[in-house]
């Protein structure tokens, strides 16, 4: 299995460093061709009106928005979920791919908490509450049938969700030594899930 992490900007470093750690091949992802040759595609957290302006410049949001349509898995972190929502609160201007039907709050946890750690109940990677690492992160405002919610705050937040073989995280998975959920996502891939 071969994954694809879009290395534009943010985090794409530590999300290959997961992937190799699950003993998967991992490559960059810099240029739309290159999305032909992995199974699957992270898109990490980062700025999401930088990854705006660059997918658009090396045009990524046709291609990417075509493979998520047909089924190519998708896993996007933070300002990735941002980019895969169909709708957003709070845009900023940035214009995301649209591909999953969730409404999405940009830096939504506001100044005073805009950085938090939690533990988390996520029942489809195990028992062992997850460890989340929230960095001006958004959270999930509403999502549409086709969606399940995977993990939720104790307040009810909404902070993890798939849809077919798209998931997407309002915490970073890929900075805690816990590698679950990466390994959730390549058992999609895998299409054992
Ligand atoms: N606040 C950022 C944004 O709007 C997301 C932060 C992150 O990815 N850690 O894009």
């Amino acid at each position: 299995m071969k994954i694809g992490v879009l290395a534009l900007q943010g985090a794409f470093a530590e999300h290959i460093a997961v992937l190799k750690k699950l003993g998967v091949e991992a490559v960059e992802v810099r240029l739309p061709e290159q999305l032909e040759g992995p199974d699957g595609l992270i898109i990490p957290g980062g700025e999401s009106t930088t990854f705006n302006i660059l997918m658009q410049n090396y045009r990524f949001v046709e291609p990417i928005e075509s493979r998520a349509k047909a089924g190519f898995p998708i896993f996007g972190t933070c300002a990735g979920m941002i980019m895969l929502a169909k709708e957003l609160s709070d845009a900023g201007g940035v214009k995301p791919v649209g591909v999953m039907d969730i409404r999405v709050r940009r830096n939504a946890f506001g100044r005073q908490v805009d950085s938090f750690e939690a533990e988390v109940d996520i029942p489809v990677i195990g028992k062992k509450p997850f460890h989340a690492v929230f960095i001006r992160a958004p959270f999930i405002e509403s999502a549409g049938k086709k969606v399940k919610v995977i993990a939720k705050l104790s307040d009810g937040t909404i902070i993890a969700a798939r849809q077919g073989k798209l998931l997407v995280t309002s915490f970073h998975p890929e900075l805690t030594e816990d590698t679950r959920f990466h390994k959730y996502f390549l058992d999609i891939v895998a299409g054992k899930h």
